[in-house]
This record gives structure tokens, sequence and C-alpha cells, in this order.
């Protein structure tokens, strides 16, 4: 899981990283929007997320 310290400024959409969504299990994509919080994002979306707190 070691990085290059030089890394290309494109990405392609593979080569982000991915995780399982606590809710329903799927595994989601990093975004953008989740750049500094990737590390705290639980759940694929807002809608999952409100049904973990249902729950
Ligand atoms: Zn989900």
């Amino acid at each position: 899981m070691s990085r290059p310290a030089s890394r290309p400024k494109h990405v392609s959409k593979a080569d982000l990283p991915q995780k399982p969504c606590a809710v329903c299990n799927r595994p989601f994509a990093w975004r953008k929007k989740w750049a500094r919080v990737w590390d705290d994002v639980k759940y694929c979306s807002e809608r999952c997320r409100r049904d973990a707190r249902k729950r």
C-alpha cells in the first residue's frame, strides 16, 4: 500500500481507492468531495448514511 512520492496528476478511475459501504456493502470509489474525509467515509451515499442512523 505504499505510494510513490511523485504521483501523476491525472489518476484513472481504476486507480481510485475503494471500500465497501457499511450499510449496503457495495464497494464505492473515492470522490473528490471526500478528499479530506476519506478515512471517515463509511457510506456510499447520503441515503445509506441516513439508513445507518435509523437502525
Ligand atoms: Zn451504501
